[in-house]
This record gives structure tokens, C-alpha cells and sequence, in this order.
């Protein structure tokens, strides 16, 4: 094993200030708030790009009072979005980190933008009061802040280089990855969460070991199991949840298993209703994706059905969005009839079940009260469902996937991170999914990806003192 002092070191570029571990949103506004402020920055990446939760996922930020927003009608501000952030975390949620990413978070989606991030539409999700949620391709969008930060000479990425481990010097800290020790006076931990650790999951949250697996390759929660061995407070590790509406591309096949590319599809936010195995509703289709994935989770077999009209389909919105059904279609992973009942032949439900289901659905929705689950909106408080009536109809066999862990390193509003006790553990940062306190009990969709932006911008301009 060697040393290399990111401060003296010409083979690094010399001089630098701030190592990054991870190269997902979080890891790239950080490194790119902390170049702009004028430190030099290491990034030290597991995998490679494309690899992380940023590129799997639906692409959608939850941002307000933008001008996409009004060019659609859409009056929002940032008290709105704090309250329904608050609203969704049940009140467990850390009212300072709340608070400063609404503070944060327009100024970010602009700066997101002035980097080549291209939000091409608004749209309603779950937990939502107002349609926020800005959708872009995460492909596209990781690619132009990976451009932003290559074009920068203060600027160097090692990939296939995991960090190991994490130890405090007199002066910073050393990161040792790959056999070498990196050094730098900060280090900020952006390494995603650990819904690829078995481990981990079982530890923290063992009901999840029945969802899939989704998110970044290479996320097992290393940088958690870094910051807990120098010392960091840990919050929210009891809100894990899974998530609701990952499509089955093999039913009645019994690996649960998503098709490439299309992780998650939530046609109940576009008027679906759900039901189980047995063809029965079992929630509020309006709740957040996470309240419905643990509901989901304990229905027979831990499967569900989105079911859904014509007039739904005809909502579907190509991608960016969780919203493609039609592309399901044409995959062979929706299936359609003409009636309920041959709709219910093609995944092998009880064909009366599920037109009694539908019926009573339908003449709920057209009374006004749905006096089993109370759902009254689309999703959030938004929107009204419509009676499924217009043939052909449409079914969507689905699962819970675990796509996030939202939960883990204690951080102030600045990103530092605290110990057990809420002492500063100086000179290291965190941001992103490996943080916790931000969501509390639930989640507002959206809200992971801006939360990786915004506070990882504002780590990485703290870390390099112009915070
Ligand atoms: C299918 C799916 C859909 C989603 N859709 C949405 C959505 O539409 N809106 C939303 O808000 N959220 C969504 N999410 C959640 C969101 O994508 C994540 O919370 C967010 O991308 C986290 O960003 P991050 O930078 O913290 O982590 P990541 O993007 O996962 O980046 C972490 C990086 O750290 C690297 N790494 C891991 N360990 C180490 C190590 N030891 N050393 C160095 N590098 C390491 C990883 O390889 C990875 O590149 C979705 C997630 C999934 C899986």
C-alpha cells in the first residue's frame, strides 16, 4: 500500500482540497459546488458511470415554483413544498434539512439547468400537493454534469476504485481505496444507499428481504459503513420501505423479476386501481408508492395488479416518466382484453372476483366515496379518479422493489456530518441517499433525486469554504 497526499501529489493534479467517494447526483453537484468554489476535488467511484441509482431511476426531481411549472399552470412555492415534504415524512423529518432544501432547491434546478440538464415536463406523483415533479432523462442529465466536471482542470475521477476505508488524520482524512491511501482535508461521502447489501438490509429492515433489489450495482452501503466506523450518528433506519409498481416482465413466473430499463410504472397515479391475488383491493391507490409497497408487501405472494381503462392508457406519457404503459404494451408486459373478465383470463385472477372488484370500484368512484379505502383523489390531494368503463382494459401485474434506503448518516443543514451525540465530525460531509433525516417516515416522489442535487451542491461548496 502507498500514500498519495491529494495535496502534494503531481500524479493527481496535485492540490487537492476535497476527495468525493461516489459519482451519482449527490457526488456530482458536490463535486461540481466544490470546483465552482474553487477547490481542487478527487472522485473516487465503485463502478463507472451509469452505473449508479441516478442513471436507473425515473428522472424525476421535485422542485417549485419553476417557470415550467407556471408555463403549465402550476402555482407551487416553497412553503408548499416544505409542507408537503413534512406531510409525507409523518413530522419525523429533520425541519432543518427540510427547511434549507427549500431554501435551495430553485436556485439548483436553474443551476442544473445552466449545467445542460434538460427538464422537458411537470407532472403529478405520489405525495404531491401540485404537479412538481420535473422530469428529465437521468442518462442525459448525469452526462452533462459529468461533462461540467471534466471540462474543470481542478478536476479528477477515478473509477473502479471503491473506498474502503475512512480514517481521521490530524489534519482530514484518509480514504483508503483500491490499496492506496488518498488523503484531503474533506471528505464527502456520496456513495448512494444499500439496497444491494443483504446484509445491510437485514439488519436495518428485514421485511424488505421479500422486495427486489433495485438501485445503483455497486450500492452496499460502504460509505454508511464508513461514516459508522468513524463515529457518525445514524436516523431514519426504521422508515426503510419498499416501493410499490415494479412491473413483472415474466408473470406468473416465480422470480419477481422487473424488465430492463423500466423499473418502476404507476398507472394507480393515473386513475388504476390495485388489487391482489385474489382480485380484492387492499389500499388507497393515492398514498405514496412507499405507503402502498408495504401494503403490497403483505398481500399473498407480495404481488399485485394495477388495473385500468382506456381512459388511463390514454395518460400514458413515453419516457422520461414512470408513466410508459403503452411501451409495456407493446412489451408484452401489460396485457389487455375487451372485457374485465377476459382481462382477468390473461394473468389468471378469478374472472368474477374481478369484476365484482371493478363494479364496486366503479360505483364508489361515481358516489363519491370510496367507503373501503377512502381514496379520493388520483394521487396526493390531487385530481379526482374516474369509473374504469371504457374498454379495452388493461392489467399490470407488478411487485415491490427496493430501489432506495433513504435513510442512514446523521448531517446538518450544511451537509457535516454529526455523531451520535450531534457533535461535528470535522471536516466530513455527506449528501445524498447514504444521509438520512431528510424524508422521515415516507417520501414525497421526487424528492431523493433533488435532495442528492441540492445538498450535494451544498456540501461541496461548504466543504470548499464558501458555504
Ligand atoms: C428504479 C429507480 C427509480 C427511481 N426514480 C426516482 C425518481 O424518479 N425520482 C427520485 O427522486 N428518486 C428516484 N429514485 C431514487 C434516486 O435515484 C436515488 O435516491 C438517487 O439517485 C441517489 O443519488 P446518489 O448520488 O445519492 O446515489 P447514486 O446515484 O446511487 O450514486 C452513488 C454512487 O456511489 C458509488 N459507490 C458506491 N459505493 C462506493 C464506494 N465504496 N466507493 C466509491 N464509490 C462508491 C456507486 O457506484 C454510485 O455510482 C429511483 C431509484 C431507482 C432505483
Amino acid at each position: 500500500m502507498h500514500a498519495i497526499d491529494g495535496r502534494g501529489d503531481q500524479a493527481m493534479g496535485g492540490q487537492q482540497d476535497v476527495i468525493v467517494i461516489g459519482g451519482g447526483m449527490a457526488g456530482c453537484a458536490a463535486a461540481l459546488g466544490a470546483v465552482e468554489a474553487g477547490a481542487t476535488v478527487l472522485m473516487l467511484e465503485k463502478a463507472t458511470s451509469g452505473k449508479g441509482s441516478t442513471w436507473q431511476s425515473a428522472g424525476s426531481f421535485a422542485f417549485a415554483g419553476t417557470d415550467l411549472q407556471r408555463a403549465t399552470g402550476h402555482e407551487d412555492s416553497a412553503d408548499q413544498l416544505a409542507r408537503d415534504l413534512i406531510k409525507a415524512g409523518g413530522g419525523r423529518n429533520d425541519s432543518a434539512l427540510v427547511n434549507r432544501f427549500a431554501e435551495r432547491q430553485l436556485d439548483t434546478y436553474e443551476w442544473l439547468r445552466r449545467h445542460g440538464v434538460d427538464f422537458q415536463r411537470v407532472q403529478l406523483s405520489g405525495g404531491q400537493g401540485v404537479p412538481r415533479s420535473h422530469a428529465c432523462d437521468p442518462g442525459l442529465a448525469m452526462a452533462a454534469l459529468e461533462a461540467s466536471l471534466a471540462a474543470h482542470p481542478s478536476f479528477r475521477r477515478i473509477d473502479n476504485c471503491g473506498a474502503e476505508r475512512l480514517s481521521r488524520q490530524e489534519e482530514g482524512w484518509t480514504v483508503t481505496a483500491d490499496g492506496v491511501d488518498y488523503r484531503a482535508a474533506q471528505v464527502i461521502i456520496a456513495s448512494g444507499g444499500f439496497s444491494r447489501s443483504q446484509q445491510l438490509i437485514q439488519t436495518f429492515c428485514p421485511d424488505l428481504l421479500a422486495g427486489t433489489p433495485l438501485g445503483g450495482f455497486a450500492n452496499t452501503g460502504d460509505g454508511l459503513l464508513m461514516a459508522m466506523a468513524a463515529g457518525c450518528g445514524l436516523v431514519d433506519m426504521g422508515y426503510v420501505k419498499g416501493t410499490f409498481g415494479m412491473p413483472l416482465s415474466n408473470y406468473p413466473e416465480p422470480t419477481l423479476t422487473a424488465p430492463d430499463g423500466m423499473f418502476l410504472l404507476m398507472a394507480i397515479y393515473r386513475g388504476a386501481m390495485a388489487v391482489n391475488l385474489e382480485a380484492r383491493r387492499f389500499v388507497n391507490e393515492s398514498l405514496s408508492y412507499k405507503e402502498i409497497g408495504g401494503a403490497c408487501l403483505a398481500q399473498p405472494g407480495g404481488v399485485a395488479f394495477q388495473v385500468f381503462d382506456e381512459g388511463v392508457m390514454e395518460q400514458a406519457q413515453p419516457i422520461p416518466s414512470n408513466m410508459n404503459f403503452r411501451e409495456a404494451l407493446a412489451r408484452g408486459i401489460v396485457k389487455t382484453a375487451d372485457s374485465v373478465a377476459g382481462l382477468a383470463a390473461t394473468v389468471g385472477l378469478d374472472p368474477a372476483a374481478l369484476e365484482a372488484s371493478v363494479a364496486r370500484y366503479n360505483a364508489m368512484v361515481e358516489q363519491g366515496e370510496d367507503t373501503d379505502f377512502g381514496r379520493a383523489t388520483m394521487a396526493g390531494n390531487v385530481g379526482k379518479p374516474a369509473a374504469l368503463t371504457r374498454a379495452p382494459y388493461y392489467i399490470l401485474p407488478c411487485a415491490v422493489a427496493v430501489t432506495g434506503t433513504f435513510c442512514g448518516i446523521r448531517v446538518d443543514a450544511d451537509g457535516r456530518v454529526l455523531d451520535p451525540y450531534g457533535d461535528i465530525l470535522s471536516g466530513l460531509f455527506a449528501a445524498g441517499e447514504v444521509t438520512g433525516g431528510f424524508h422521515g417516515e415516507s417520501y414525497m416522489s421526487g424528492s431523493a433525486l433533488a435532495k442528492a442535487a441540492v445538498f450535494g451542491r451544498i456540501t461541496g461548496q461548504t466543504a470548499a469554504g464558501r458555504g
